[in-house]
């Protein structure tokens, strides 16, 4: 006990007298949770990572607040989702004054166009919600995510050229366990009995999940929180359950689960549990990084559709 406690006094004493020789961390702002995971992973050691919205915080409408304009103006780097994401980001940007260089995480993804067929008819006071064309929920795809750790290494580098070689083994590492997970995820899919293959959910957040493992998602929201769910879509929506007898329906940790309660009970479906769609769980919760949040969902979505 002794020896512990003085080797823990002498690494204190070590750390007060030496700070000329700490490193300064490269500050880097995320704009939501999934990524901040992402942009730690990569920058590792040589970066302090802030992240605007939290754990189960839901970008879609957020609203920052004084203090991440206080955060955005005194980083050197900001790192966005893009396509769309984070319409709040540019007000935010120009509030701050901040001079630091933006990485758009997502370039070079292939965007899943967001068709109008998506859009309720006559809804009233949609026009002035930003939608975008484009479907913005892209780490659903790991491929995506891979694309997204190759911009950030890059970009790091650019921000940060002596650590440049230590971005690239992070990013090296940190791909190669992004491969293990696709492997894992194309395996479980596979799994799964053909007629068993269609989700529902909150909102449609996972359009890039279904194009990169061939499940079908349902959703009463669109691909923004922003949009209410319609009469007439919660309606088609419960036939398309009755009809095609969907087993089981999904919360999400960043929606409103009342409208799914609703779905389930007027259809006998089950509740199939709790998917992380568009936010991370706390550190102590079950989806408190990107794999283990990818992997949860697997979990769930294959407990409630095998048999
Ligand atoms: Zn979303």
């Amino acid at each position: 006990m002794i020896t512990r406690r003085l080797l823990l006094a002498s690494a204190t004493a070590l750390a007060l007298v030496t700070p000329a020789f700490a490193q300064e961390k490269l500050k880097v702002i995320a704009t939501f949770s999934i990524l901040g995971d992402i942009v730690a992973n990569v920058g590792g050691d040589r970066v302090e990572v802030t992240t605007l919205v939290g754990p189960d915080g839901d970008a879609h409408v957020y609203q920052p607040s004084p203090a991440d304009a206080q955060a955005v103006a005194g980083a050197a780097v900001i790192v966005a989702n893009g396509l769309g994401f984070e319409g709040w980001m540019d007000r935010l940007i120009e509030a701050s004054g901040t001079k630091a260089a933006m990485v758009n995480a997502s370039e070079g993804v292939t965007p899943i166009a967001f068709g109008e067929e998506d859009h309720a008819e006559g809804e009233a006071g949609h026009e002035g919600h930003d939608h975008g064309a484009e479907d913005p929920h892209a780490w659903q795809s790991v491929a995506n995510v891979g694309i997204y750790v190759s911009n950030i290494a890059k970009d790091l580098s650019a921000a940060d050229p002596e650590g440049a070689e230590t971005y690239k083994a992070n990013a090296a590492a940190y791909l190669a366990e992004l491969d293990t997970l696709d492997t894992e995820i194309r395996s479980a899919v596979a799994a799964l009995p053909e007629d068993r293959r269609t989700i529902v959910t909150s909102h449609d957040a996972f359009g890039y999940f279904a194009a990169a493992y061939g499940l079908t998602f349902v959703a009463p929201q669109g691909i923004s929180t922003e949009a209410e769910a319609s009469a007439q879509d919660v309606a088609a929506l419960i036939t398309q359950i009755k009809d095609q007898k969907i087993g089981a329906v999904f919360v999400e940790n960043i929606a409103d689960r009342r409208l799914l309660d609703q779905i389930a009970s007027e259809t006998g479906a089950k509740i199939g549990g709790t998917l992380y769609s568009d936010a991370l769980s706390a550190a102590d919760g079950p989806a408190g990084t990107y794999l283990d949040m990818m992997r949860h969902n697997l979990s769930q979505l294959t407990a409630a559709l095998s048999n």
